[in-house]
C-alpha cells in the first residue's frame, strides 16, 4: 500500500463519520420540512374549502331570492318549498363557515356581520313568501323597502370582501407551499448525494480492509516460508555435518573390521581352548561393524548432494534404504513391514535420493499415524500399470485420513501434527510429478490410509529418451 492510499484510508473513516452525521442532520431537517409541507398543504386546502363555502353561500342567497320571486309571481308551491330548503341550507353553510373561522377573530366578526345581513334579508324574503301572490301589493311594498335598504348589495359586498381576503390568503399560502416543496426537493437531493458519498466511502473502506487482510495473509505466508527456509538451512547444515561425520566414522569402522578379522586369524592360529567360541564372537563383531558401515553409507548417500541426474535403480533397494532410515523412528513401537515389489518392475529410471525422500516421507507419515494403533502394519507393493508405468502402493493400518484436510493434504503447509511442517507430501508430489508420474491418497480397504504413486519403468523411460533424441 503506498503512502497516498494509506493517507486516504486513515482519512476515510473520519470522512464517513462526518458524512453519516451530516446525513442524520439533513434527514432531521427533511423530516421537519415535510411536516411544514404537510401543514402548508392543509392550509391551502383549508382556504380552498372556505372559498368554496363562500361561493356556496352566494349561490344559496341567489337561489333563495329567485325562488321567492318565482313564488310571488306564480304562486306555485314548489318555489316556496325550494325557497325554504335554500334558507335552511344557507343557515347550515353559514354555521360551517363560522366554525372554520373560529380561530381568527377578525374573520369571525366579518362572518357574524354577514350572517346578520343574510338573516335580515331572509326575514324580508320570509315575510314576502308569507304574503304570497294573494297580498301582492303588501309584498311589493316590502320589496321596495328592501331596495331602499340595499340589503342584497350589502350581502354581496360582504361576500365579495370575504372572497377577496380568502383569495389573498390562498395566493400567500400557495406561494409558501411552493417554497416548502422546493426546499424539500433540495434537501432530498442533498440526502441522495450524501447517501451516494457514504456508500462510496464505505465501499472504499471495505476494499481497503480486504487489501489489508490480503496483505496480512501474504505476510503470514512469507513468514512461514522464511521459517521453513531457516529450517531447511538448518537441516542442510545438519546434512553436511552428518555427511562429514559418516566420512569420519568410515575410517575407524574400516580399521575395526580389519582388527577384528586379524584377531580372528590370530585366534584360529592359536591353541586356545575356547578358540571356537571366541572366533564366532569375532565373526559377529565383524558382521555388526559391517552393518554399521552400511547404515552410515546409506546416511551419506541420503544427506549428501549426490548426482541429480536420473540413473537406473532398483525400486526395492531404494524402498529398503528408506525403511532402514525410518526404522529409527519405530524403535519403541515396532511395525510389521511387508515389501512386495515384483522383480519385473524393479528397474526404474529415477533420481535415487529424491525417490528415497518420497519413500521416507510416506513411511515416516505411516509410522507416525500408526503410533497409537494396537496393530501396526505397513505394506509396500509395486506392480505394472498401463502406459509403461509402475504403480507403487504404500498402505498402513493407521486411523485413516483426517476429512478436514483430505482434499488439500498435498498443498504445502497442510498438517494436523503439532510439530508438523506440512511439506512432506507436497515435496513428494513435486518429485513424483518431475519423474512423469502422479500421486494420490485414499482410504485403505481395511481402514488406514493408502498412497498410490506411479513412475515410468526404466526401459520405457529410456526408449522415450531415445525417441526424443532421434527426433
Ligand atoms: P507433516 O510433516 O505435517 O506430516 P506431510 O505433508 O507429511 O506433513 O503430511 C500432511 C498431513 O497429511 C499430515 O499432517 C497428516 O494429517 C496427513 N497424513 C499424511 N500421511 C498420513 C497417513 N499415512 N495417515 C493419516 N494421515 C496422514
Amino acid at each position: 500500500m503506498n503512502r497516498k492510499s494509506f493517507a486516504n484510508a486513515t482519512l476515510a473513516p473520519w470522512l464517513l463519520g462526518a458524512t453519516l452525521l451530516l446525513f442524520i442532520v439533513i434527514a432531521g431537517a427533511l423530516f421537519l420540512n415535510l411536516m411544514r409541507l404537510r401543514d402548508s398543504f392543509s392550509w391551502v386546502q383549508h382556504t380552498n374549502d372556505v372559498l368554496l363555502s363562500i361561493s356556496g353561500i352566494q349561490q344559496a342567497v341567489l337561489e333563495a331570492e329567485t325562488n321567492e320571486r318565482g313564488y310571488l309571481l306564480t304562486g306555485i308551491d314548489s318555489y316556496r318549498e325550494t325557497y325554504s330548503r335554500k334558507r335552511d341550507d344557507l343557515a347550515s353553510r353559514l354555521d360551517n363557515l363560522r366554525s372554520t373561522a373560529a380561530d381568527n377573530p377578525e374573520h369571525a366578526a366579518r362572518i357574524d356581520e354577514l350572517r346578520q345581513l343574510i338573516d335580515m334579508r331572509t326575514a324580508q324574503l320570509g315575510r314576502v313568501i308569507e304574503l304570497g301572490p294573494e297580498r301582492l301589493r303588501e309584498a311589493l311594498d316590502i320589496l321596495e323597502q328592501a331596495r331602499t335598504d340595499r340589503l342584497t348589495e350589502r350581502v354581496e359586498a360582504s361576500l365579495a370582501g370575504l372572497t377577496q381576503t380568502e383569495q389573498g390568503l390562498l395566493a400567500e399560502r400557495m406561494s409558501r407551499h411552493d417554497q416548502e416543496s422546493l426546499a424539500a426537493a433540495l434537501i432530498t437531493a442533498c440526502l441522495l448525494i450524501l447517501a451516494v458519498a457514504s456508500a462510496a466511502i464505505a465501499a472504499f473502506l471495505l476494499e481497503h480492509q480486504r487489501a489489508v487482510s490480503r496483505q496480512q495473509e501474504a505476510d503470514q505466508r512469507l513468514q512461514a516460508l522464511q521459517a521453513e527456509l531457516m529450517r531447511v538451512a538448518r537441516l542442510s547444515t545438519m546434512g553436511e555435518m552428518s555427511s562429514a561425520l559418516a566420512h569420519e566414522l568410515n575410517q575407524p569402522l574400516g580399521a575395526i573390521t580389519n582388527y577384528v578379522r586379524g584377531s580372528r586369524r590370530l585366534v584360529d592360529a592359536s591353541n586356545h581352548p575356547d578358540k571356537t567360541r571366541i572366533g564366532a564372537a569375532l565373526d559377529k563383531a565383524a558382521q555388526q561393524t559391517l552393518r554399521a558401515g552400511e547404515v552410515i553409507q546409506r546416511l551419506r548417500e541420503f544427506v549428501g548432494r549426490g548426482e541429480t541426474d536420473k540413473t537406473i535403480e532398483s525400486l526395492r533397494a531404494i524402498a529398503e534404504d528408506a525403511l532402514a532410515l525410518a526404522s529409527v523412528v519405530t524403535r519403541d513401537c515396532p511395525v510389521d513391514v511387508e515389501l512386495a515389489i515384483a522383480p519385473a518392475v524393479d528397474r526404474v529410471l529415477v533420481d535415487k535420493v529424491q525417490l528415497q525422500q518420497v519413500f521416507l516421507n510416506l513411511i515416516r507419515n505411516a509410522f507416525e499415524a500408526m503410533r497409537e494403533q494396537p496393530e501396526r502394519r505397513l505394506t509396500i507393493d509395486g506392480s505394472a500399470a498401463a502406459d509403461g508405468l509402475i504403480e507403487v502402493v504404500v498402505t498402513d493400518s493407521g486411523p485413516g485420513l483426517d476429512p478436514q484436510i483430505a482434499d488439500r493434504m498435498f498443498q504445502p503447509f497442510t498438517t494436523t501434527k503439532p510439530e508438523g511442517m506440512g511439506i512432506g507430501l507436497s515435496i513428494s508430489q513435486t518429485i513424483i510429478q518431475a519423474h512423469g508420474g502422479s500421486i494420490k491418497a485414499e482410504p485403505a480397504p481395511g481402514g488406514g490410509t493408502l498412497f498410490r504413486f506411479t513412475l515410468p519403468q526404466a526401459e520405457f523411460a529410456l526408449s522415450e529418451v531415445q525417441t526424443a533424441a532421434a527426433v
